[in-house]
């Protein structure tokens, strides 16, 4: 690569040559012109001498002529004269008064020869008169006028000396000038072609450091034409292209210098392209957020820096991308964590806000509807408890997924935190569409989801509340939230639709949450027994502790009012573990009183078995009340006990290794495999009630509660039919040897106090006078 070189200007080498020729024509000129001048001088001087010469001989002759008898030879200073005359009259040089000198010497000549000739006759009178009358005159006057001419020529010789004397002291002067001139100027030139060579030496020293560094710079560098305001990004072509560029983008320099700038953009890229060219014209010289695209087909994120260069003596542009892909990456990635849930991708709260804000403002100024939906995944705390947190996780993956393909593109669908997931439908045309949303979100979610090698079906309780732009935007929120806390409190797996009146409602319920939160502490809760009865003695064989709230407002509350609320915000394990002290401190009361022991069953939530720390509190309950834990029982329920994962199972068999026995409360309701109660650390089942209410009228059969009887009686449990009503249930139910019997045909829950009565009728019916102490089944376990 030719980067662009100074070019030597040649108008000052012309200039140079020219004045030396100059000053050689002038030296020249001024040598002709002195010796022109000398030889004029000469001219005069020698037709000064011969004037003089003419004269002398002249007066001579004119001596010879007045003296014959003088020895002067006339003839010789004839001949001298007439040779003096001849030279006058070729003489190159002007003399103004020649005719008239020649007219004189005629006029003398002619007196002389008329003299000499009277001389010659022997006239001398004629000779004197001659003499005297023309020959003197014309001598007088030609010797004056010579005598002028002479004096004249020699002036002018001396002037022709003098001036070539000082025109040639001029020379010498100008001369010295001239050379001093041409020296100086020789000088300049001598340092302005160093200069020069030193300014050329720069731009190759510059040239040869921009080359290596452009060839060896591990920075990719294109040249490009010089953009102009016409310039399209397809007609930029690349003049040269750096190895490392080579290298980066995988095309051979020689394709580089068939392609243009547009060649390494993918093509819906090209718009920025152009806008960059302009911006580039307008003096940007940093362009961030550019993609390029390499031979193999690759996108990598690219920022520019573009300088203007001169490249093979023309301007051209110089580009750096510097590939910022891994940066835009992690940028990316860090940004999206900041708005998205980790486990599932979804966005989070933040990021929900942030669009439901957005489309809050929009409808403010647009006509049209938005919604937010609040998901809450039914028993999801179980399925996690039960299968184990990775089981969990992936369920939430798959509900999300879920959620996702159940809505329109351009709606969100967030996970707020644990199994809380929001969505907001947006431009909606009436508020309806939000409902018809959400029951399409329970037929997505309905369809099994394979979660931990099995199929698992999750249901979802969902509030609705939509909006028109009214008001604030978390309005809908919290409206929603306020449906949400409805519906589930009305049964779960459902969506409701948020009302104004609901939020009464569930104020109300926040109240009643508030009011447990202060009650339990207060000793407002209370615990009922309700007796349970051998088959077929009738004799009790212990009860179950079932827990009433003593409102100071509302009176006796059953369970089925603050159960849920307690489960819901997590008050359920103080409870529990309330009502787990207190029923074995009355068990150690009947035991050590003279009622005697009475076997107590506790209902304990299924709720986070392992994490409440069940064991600590079952330990606790009974070290502080000094209670038989044979005496104990911990009802859990089937749907909470059965999926139950192994450190669960664990937890169990531990507290049953303490001597506590651990029953399954409403069995059959939790479609669990029957097989699964093999090796599960359990002594009874208790059949629900709502089995035995299949059981109506005399002769009727009830082949599940059979079946169920049959097999936890063959697993060695002992087994206990609820909600016993009737006397056909109870003869039904004894026929078919289920042990144990529990309902309000034998008893309503009572007061602790009454139990001892309820003890006594039967006591005295029966050959046992003290319930037996339970004894350990002979099931297989799990540990
Ligand atoms: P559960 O454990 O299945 O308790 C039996 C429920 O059935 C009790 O209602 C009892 O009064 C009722 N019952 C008994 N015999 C009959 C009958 O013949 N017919 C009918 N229709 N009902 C009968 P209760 O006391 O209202 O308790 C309701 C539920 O509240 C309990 O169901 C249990 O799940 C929960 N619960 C009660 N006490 C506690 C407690 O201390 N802790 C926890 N975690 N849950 C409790
Ligand atoms: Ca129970
Ligand atoms: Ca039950």
């Amino acid at each position: 690569m030719r980067l662009g070189t100074g070019r030597m200007s040649a108008s000052g080498s012309l200039f140079f040559w020219v004045t030396c020729a100059g000053s050689v024509l002038l030296v020249v000129a001024v040598f002709v012109g002195l010796f022109s001048l000398h030889s004029w001088s000469d001219q005069h001087e020698a037709q000064s001498r011969s004037l003089a010469t003419l004269r002398t001989d002249v007066a001579l002759e004119q001596e010879g002529i007045r003296d014959p008898t003088a020895s002067v030879a006339t003839d010789r200073f004839q001949d001298e004269a007439e040779r003096a005359l001849s030279l006058i009259m070729a003489s190159p040089t002007q003399l103004a008064d020649r005719s008239t000198i020649v007219e004189m010497i005629g006029a003398y000549q002619a007196a002389a020869s008329a003299q000499v000739a009277a001389l010659g006759r022997g006239d001398l009178q004629a000779a004197n008169r001659i003499y005297a009358s023309e020959e003197d005159p014309a001598f007088t006057r030609l010797d004056a006028k010579l005598s002028t001419v002479v004096s004249t020529e020699a002036a002018s010789a001396a002037v022709g000396v003098a001036l070539a004397f000082w025109i040639s002291m001029g020379i010498f002067a100008a001369a010295g000038i001239g050379i001093l001139v041409l020296v100086l100027f020789a000088r300049r030139r001598h340092a302005r072609i160093v200069a020069v060579e030193a300014a050329q030496r720069v731009v190759a020293a510059r040239e040869e450091t921009f080359r290596s560094l452009f060839d060896e710079s591990p920075q990719p560098m294109l040249v490009t034409m010089l953009p102009t305001a016409s310039t399209e990004g397809d007609r930029l072509q690349i003049l040269s292209a750096n190895q490392a560029a080579v290298t980066a983008y995988g095309y051979s320099h020689d394709e580089f210098l068939a392609m243009t700038l547009a060649d390494i953009r993918p093509d819906e890229d090209l718009d920025l392209l152009v806008t960059n060219l302009q911006a580039l014209q307008s003096g940007r010289m940093h362009f961030d957020d550019v993609r390029h695209e390499t031979k193999s087909g690759e996108i990598r994120e690219v920022e520019i820096d573009a300088r203007q260069t001169v490249f093979n003596g023309h301007s051209a542009l110089i580009i750096c991308p510097s590939d910022v892909t891994d940066r835009v990456k992690l940028q990316r990635e860090l940004e999206h964590q900041a708005f998205h849930d980790a486990l599932t991708g979804l966005p989070n709260r933040s990021l929900f806000n942030d669009r439901l804000k957005h489309v809050h403002e929009r409808m403010q100024r647009s006509p049209g509807y938005y919604a937010v939906l609040m998901v809450d995944l039914d028993n999801f705390k179980t399925v996690n408890d039960s299968l184990g947190h990775a089981a969990g996780d992936a369920l939430l993956v798959e509900v999300s997924q879920r959620l996702t393909t159940g809505i329109r593109p351009g709606d969100t669908a967030a996970r707020l935190g644990g199994d809380e997931f929001a969505i907001l439908l947006e431009d909606l045309d009436n508020p309806a569409a939000a409902s018809v949303a959400a029951e399409r979100l329970h037929e997505v979610l309905r369809v099994p989801l394979p979660v931990a090698g099995r199929d698992l079906t999750i249901t979802a309780t969902v509030g609705v509340a939509s909006s028109s732009g009214g008001g604030a935007s978390t309005d809908a929120v919290r409206n929603a939230d306020v449906a949400l806390y409805v519906a589930k409190a009305d049964g779960k797996d459902r969506h409701t639709i948020y009302s104004d009146h609901m939020h009464d409602t569930a104020m109300e319920r926040l109240t009643l949450e508030q009011d447990l939160r202060v009650g339990i502490g207060r000793n407002e809760l209370m615990l009922m027994y309700q007796p349970k009865v051998d088959a077929q003695t009738g004799t009790m064989v212990g009860v179950e502790a079932l827990v009433r709230w003593n409102h100071p407002q509302r009176g006796l509350l059953s369970p089925d009012t603050f159960i849920p609320i307690a489960e819901q915000s997590g008050l359920i394990n103080e409870l529990d573990t309330w009502v787990l002290t207190a029923a074995c401190w009355q068990a150690q009361q009947w035991a050590t009183s003279n009622v005697g022991p009475v076997p107590v069953a506790v209902n304990v939530s299924g709720r986070s078995l392992v994490s409440c720390k069940l064991l600590e509190r079952v330990v606790d309950a009974l070290r502080t009340t000094c209670l038989d834990p044979r005496l104990l029982e911990l009802e859990i329920t089937e749907s909470a006990a059965i999926p139950q994962n192994s450190e669960a199972m664990a937890l169990l068999q531990s507290v049953r290794d303490l001597g506590v026995r651990i029953a399954i409360d409403d069995f059959g309701t939790g479609y669990s495999v029957l097989s699964r109660l093999e090796g599960f650390p359990v002594d009874t089942l208790k059949i629900d009630l709502s089995f035995i209410r299949s059981i109506v009228s005399e002769g009727d059969e009830a082949p599940i509660v059979d079946a169920m009887i049959a097999m936890g009686l063959s697993l060695g449990l002992k087994v206990v039919a609820e909600g016993v009503e009737t006397d056909v249930q109870r003869a039904y139910l004894a026929s078919r040897n289920c042990p144990e019997l529990q309902g309000y045909l034998i008893s309503r829950p009572i007061a602790p106090e009454m139990v001892a009565t309820f003890l006594l009728p039967t006591r005295t019916n029966t050959t046992t006078t003290e319930p037996r102490l339970p004894t350990r089944p002979n099931v297989k376990t799990a540990a």
